[in-house]
């Protein structure tokens, strides 16, 4: 895939960028190494004061780095600010706890004295993908820097403008030279860094076949992986649930970032005491949904992010539909310039089509009928992900039963599925492994060294 800029509301690029030399690697390689042996050194009080810097630039600057994200990747621009908003919160949250995070941890052994010490590994590579362009970047890049590592970063080939305001950002913050680059390179250049000696593990947010790649790669060097992937999270809907509520936030669930969220609501699962009015309100509130330009302040839904996101959901629609599917609303791209597709909504889906059991990353719900809760959990986990859900119950006994039951990395009730800095996000399943964000977030990447001393008498 070429490296470019390409506005995804008319299709046209705007700005082409040359993959990095075999040279231009080698050396970002090694100030990384560089900068690492300094940079582990660094205080938590000095590491702290640049990560509230990167905030603050992120927060005044907000309208800049969010029109950069809706120039390259399409999000509507209120998102795009609350985006930059976000990442300064990490920021500051990191800020403000990485110390306590990685403290010491004394425990009582045979020993005189034991405990366990957080050091940081080195150079890690971060492979990143496009949709939420900032917020996956600084969800690695604000725990890895405050735990002392450096970062490489290799932004989807979408986003190059955002991956280069991020070093920027950072620079600006006052971290030294080569605490965080950006690589712009190819997927197919990703080996040679992974390989390099100085790289010591590597995070991975994008597709499923992605994560394969670099996992198994990771894998035979014998260097840490974290996968963040795909997922088809399940929206459960009981009949004690707040319809209007279940509805209204279901809407904003599945539409969020143009439907192309991993932890959007992608399929509702709606008990069928309930069934017929959650259609019918879900429906009209989807055909009320604005779309359009995504720089206008009123748009809801803006286009795809790439041409290629949009054969492929359109082929995925237009096959559940040849295979039984039932159209309620929308099905089609939309006849204007640019990456547009229709809000779109589909029932009695046979479960041999691939929008049954692929990801649909675009604004497209998928609407079940269930009798029962085990119905609906069976339902629910009939999938290869296991990314978030949400469910919709005021029964406590019920929610014991969906907490237990459901095979996924979050359970939300009465709630869409969001990341908190403070709480782990992850997967399960297909979905990946480890974790990003809270305490769990920053112990990925740190070598967690046992200390066992024995003082003489
Ligand atoms: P993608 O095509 O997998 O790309 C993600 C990143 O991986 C890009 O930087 C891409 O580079 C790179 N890449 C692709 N194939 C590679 C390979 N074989 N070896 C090394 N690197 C490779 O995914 P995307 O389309 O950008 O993002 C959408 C996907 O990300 C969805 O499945 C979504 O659910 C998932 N996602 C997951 C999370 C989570 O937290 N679980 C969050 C956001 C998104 P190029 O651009 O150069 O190809």
């Amino acid at each position: 895939m070429a490296i470019a800029t390409i506005n995804p509301a008319t299709g046209k690029t705007l700005k082409t960028f040359q993959p990095f030399t075999e040279d231009e690697v080698e050396s970002k390689l090694r100030h990384a190494y560089e900068a690492f042996l300094k940079h582990r050194t660094e205080s938590f009080a000095a590491r702290s004061a640049m990560m509230r810097k990167a905030a603050d630039i992120l927060e005044s600057e907000k309208d800049r780095w969010g029109s950069l994200m809706v120039l390259e990747m399409g999000k509507p621009i209120v998102a795009a600010r609350q985006e930059a908003e976000k990442c300064a919160r990490v920021c500051r949250f990191y800020a403000d706890n990485a110390e306590k995070f990685l403290s010491d941890e004394v425990v009582p052994t045979s020993a005189s004295r034991s405990y366990v010490r957080y050091e940081p590994l080195g150079t890690i590579l971060a492979v990143m993908p496009w949709n939420f362009p900032f917020w996956q970047v600084f969800r690695f890049a604000s725990p890895a820097l405050m735990a002392g590592n450096v970062g490489l970063l290799k932004h989807a080939s979408n986003v190059p403008q955002c991956a280069i305001a991020i070093e920027e950002i950072f620079r600006r913050a006052g971290f030294p030279e080569g605490v965080f680059q950006t690589l712009l390179i190819g997927s197919d250049q990703v080996q040679r860094v992974l390989e390099d000696p100085t790289v010591k593990a590597a995070t991975l947010t994008g597709s499923e076949p992605a994560g394969r790649s670099v996992a198994s790669l990771a894998g035979k060097l014998i260097k840490k992986t974290v996968l963040e992937l795909g997922g088809s999270d399940p929206f459960i809907v009981m009949p004690s649930a707040d319809l209007g509520e279940a509805v209204a936030v279901g809407i904003k669930a599945r539409t969020v970032n143009n439907g192309q969220s991993c932890i959007a609501a992608k399929r509702f699962i709606v008990h069928d005491k309930l069934y017929d009015a959650f259609r019918k309100l879900f429906v009209e509130q989807m055909e009320r949904l604005v779309v359009g330009d995504p720089m206008d302040e009123r748009t809801n839904v803006g286009p795809l992010a790439t041409l290629d996101g949009l054969e492929t959901l359109d082929e995925q629609v237009r096959t559940a539909v040849e295979s039984g599917a039932r159209l309620l609303i929308g099905g089609k791209k939309l006849r204007r310039q640019g990456y547009f597709y229709a809000p779109t909504v589909l029932e009695n889906i046979p479960s041999d089509t691939p929008a049954y059991s692929e990801e649909l990353f675009g604004p497209v719900a998928l609407l079940f009928r269930v009798k029962s809760a085990e119905e609906a959990v069976h339902l629910a986990n009939d999938t290869p992900f296991g990314l978030g859900s949400s469910v919709w119950t005021s029964d406590p006994k019920e929610r014991e039963f969906f907490l237990r039951n459901l095979d996924a990395g979050s359970v939300f009730f009465n709630a869409m599925v969001a990341s908190d800095p403070q709480l782990p996000f992850g997967g399960v399943k297909n979905s990946g492994y480890g974790r990003e964000l809270s305490a769990f977030g920053i112990r990925e990447f740190v070598n967690v060294k046992t200390v066992w001393i024995k003082e003489s008498a």
